[in-house]
C-alpha cells in the first residue's frame, strides 16, 4: 500500500497567504494580548456563574413567561440555543478559539492549576477514550434529566463539570489544562471540528531547525492545552490562545484549505477513538438523543412494553418515578418521566448509535476495501471524511432549540426548512468531496476510487435519513 502524502509541498493557499500576514498579525496580537484575553475569560466565567445558578434560585417559568421577561427562560437559550450552536459552528470556522479564548472551564481550570499540587498526570488518565466516554454518558444523562429544559440539570451537569475540572486543575499539572486535554466532555467533538477551521497555527520546520541553528535560546512558552509545538501538524488540540506565535520565528497564525488537514494529516493522526465518536457517536447515538421525544418508534414501543407489563402484572415500571437528577420528574409542570420512559429512551438513544454506528462502519470497511486491500489505518481516514456531516447534524440538533425556543416566545424565523435542506447537503457534498481526495492518496485508479466513494456515499445514508425524519417526517 502507498500512501503519497504532501508533507513539504506547499498548499497554493499557503503561497498566497504568505504575502498577507494579516493572520500572522492577529496571532502576534493575541500573543502579545494575555492580559486583556484573562480579563475578557474571567468575565465569562462571571457571566457563566450567574446564567447557570440565578435559575436555580428562582421559580420555574410558567406559560406566559417570554425570554425577554424571564431570567430563567433567557438563561436557557443563551446556553442551548446561542451558546452550544455556535461554539460548534465557531470552532469549524476559526478552530478552537472558544477553548483557548473564552470558555470559562479552561479558564477556571487553568488557574486552578497554577494555584495548586502541581502532580504528574496519571496514566489512566491520558487514556483516549475519555472524551469519547464522557460526550456519550453526559449526552444521554441530559436527555434523562432534560437539561435543555430546566435549570436544575443543567447547574448539574454544566457545573458538575466546572468543579470536576477545578478540581483536576487543582491536583494536576503547572499551569496547564489537563482537564481539557484529556477529560472534557466535549474536547472531543471540538478536536473533531478544528480540524475543518480554514485557520490554524502553523509550525515551519524549516524556520524552526534555523533558529536552532542560530544557537537561540527563546524563553519556554506555556501552552496549557500540552500540545507538542515542534511536532504539531493540525489544529485538533491546539486552543488558538496564541501564546505561541512567532515562537522562534516558525509559528503563526495562517490560513489553511478547509480540506487540507483531514486530506494530508488525519491520515497518519486519525485515533480509533475518533472514529467511534464520529461513527457511533456523532452519527448515532445524537441522532437518537434529539429524535426520541418526536419518534412514533418510541412511543409504538412503550404502548408495546405497556400493554405486555400490564399483562402480566407488573405494573411497577409504569408507575414508578425517580429524583429529578436521575429522572425528569416535574409533577407541577406535567413533566414526569417513569423507569419504563427511562428505559425506553436509553434504549431508543443506544438503538440509534448501533444500528446508524453498524451500518456506517460496514460502508466505511467496504469503502476502504474498495482502494485495495485492507488497512485499519486508512479505515480512521476514511471516517475522518464523515466529520462535516457530524458536525453539521449536531448543528442541526442544536439550533432546532433556538428554533423551538423562539417559537415558543411567538418569534417564527424564516426560510429554517430551506436553511436545514442546506446544511445537510452541503455537508455531504464536503464529506463526499473530502472522500473523493482521500481515495487519490491510495489509489490512482478511478474505478476503485469511484466505487469506494459509492460506498461511502451508502454510509451517509442514515444520517442523513435520521435528520430528515425528524425535520420532515414526524
Ligand atoms: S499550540 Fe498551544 S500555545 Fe500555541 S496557540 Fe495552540 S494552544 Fe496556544
Amino acid at each position: 500500500m502507498t500512501i503519497c502524502t504532501l508533507p513539504d509541498r506547499k498548499h497554493p493557499s499557503i503561497l498566497v497567504e504568505e504575502r498577507f500576514d494579516i493572520w500572522a498579525r492577529i496571532g502576534d496580537w493575541l500573543q502579545r494580548h494575555q492580559r486583556t484575553i484573562r480579563a475578557i475569560q474571567w468575565t465569562v466565567v462571571a457571566v457563566y456563574a450567574v446564567l447557570l445558578i440565578v435559575p436555580v434560585l428562582l421559580p420555574l417559568p410558567d406559560n406566559t413567561a417570554y425570554l425577554w421577561t424571564d431570567f430563567t427562560r433567557l438563561a436557557q437559550f443563551i446556553f442551548w440555543g446561542i451558546w452550544w450552536p455556535f461554539v460548534i459552528l465557531g470552532t469549524a470556522l476559526v478552530g478552537r478559539m472558544w477553548c483557548g479564548l473564552l470558555c470559562p472551564e479552561g479558564t477556571i481550570t487553568e488557574f486552578a492549576s497554577t494555584i495548586g499540587r502541581g502532580r504528574a498526570t496519571p496514566r489512566w488518565m491520558t487514556w483516549a477514550g475519555w472524551p469519547t466516554i464522557a460526550f456519550a454518558s453526559t449526552t444521554a444523562y441530559g436527555q434523562m434529566v432534560s437539561v435543555y429544559q430546566y435549570p436544575r440539570p443543567t447547574l448539574l451537569i454544566l457545573g458538575g463539570s466546572t468543579v470536576a475540572a477545578a478540581v483536576v486543575g487543582y491536583l494536576y499539572g503547572r499551569n496547564k489544562r489537563v482537564w481539557c486535554r484529556y477529560l472534557c466532555p466535549v474536547s472531543g467533538v471540538f478536536a473533531l471540528l478544528a480540524k475543518l477551521a480554514p485557520l490554524h497555527f502553523r509550525v515551519d520546520p524549516e524556520e524552526w531547525r534555523n533558529s536552532q541553528l542560530t544557537g537561540a535560546k527563546p524563553g519556554p512558552v506555556n501552552c496549557a492545552p500540552l500540545v507538542p509545538l515542534k511536532t504539531m501538524r493540525g489544529a485538533s488540540a491546539c486552543h488558538m490562545c496564541g501564546r505561541c506565535s512567532g515562537f522562534r520565528g516558525a509559528i503563526r497564525l495562517a490560513r489553511r484549505s478547509p480540506n487540507y488537514e483531514i486530506v494530508h494529516v488525519a491520515g497518519q493522526t486519525a485515533k480509533p477513538w475518533e472514529t467511534v465518536l464520529i461513527v457511533f457517536g456523532l452519527l448515532g447515538l445524537v441522532i437518537g438523543a434529539f429524535q426520541w421525544s418526536s419518534s412514533p418508534l418510541l412511543i409504538a414501543a412503550k404502548q408495546w412494553a405497556a400493554q405486555n407489563l400490564i399483562a402480566t402484572g407488573m405494573s411497577w415500571p409504569l408507575e414508578t418515578t425517580a429524583p429529578w437528577w436521575v429522572l425528569t420528574n416535574y409533577p407541577l409542570k406535567n413533566d414526569v418521566l417513569t423507569l419504563l420512559d427511562g428505559m425506553l429512551l436509553v434504549a431508543y438513544m443506544l438503538a440509534a448509535a448501533v444500528v446508524c454506528g453498524v451500518i456506517i462502519t460496514l460502508m466505511l470497511g467496504l469503502a476502504t476495501r474498495c482502494l485495495g486491500s485492507w488497512s485499519l489505518a486508512r479505515f480512521h481516514h476514511m471516517a475522518q471524511a464523515l466529520i462535516p456531516l457530524a458536525g453539521a447534524g449536531v448543528f442541526l440538533g442544536l439550533s432546532a432549540l433556538t428554533v423551538s425556543q423562539l417559537r415558543s416566545d411567538g418569534i417564527t424565523l424564516p426560510f429554517v426548512g430551506q436553511a436545514r435542506v442546506a446544511v445537510l447537503a452541503l455537508a455531504t457534498l464536503w464529506a463526499a468531496t473530502l472522500c473523493w481526495k482521500i481515495t487519490r492518496l491510495y489509489t490512482e485508479i478511478t474505478g476503485r476510487r469511484a466505487l469506494s466513494l459509492v460506498a461511502f456515499c451508502t454510509a451517509m445514508i442514515p444520517a442523513n435519513a435520521g435528520w430528515v425524519l425528524l425535520f420532515w417526517i414526524w
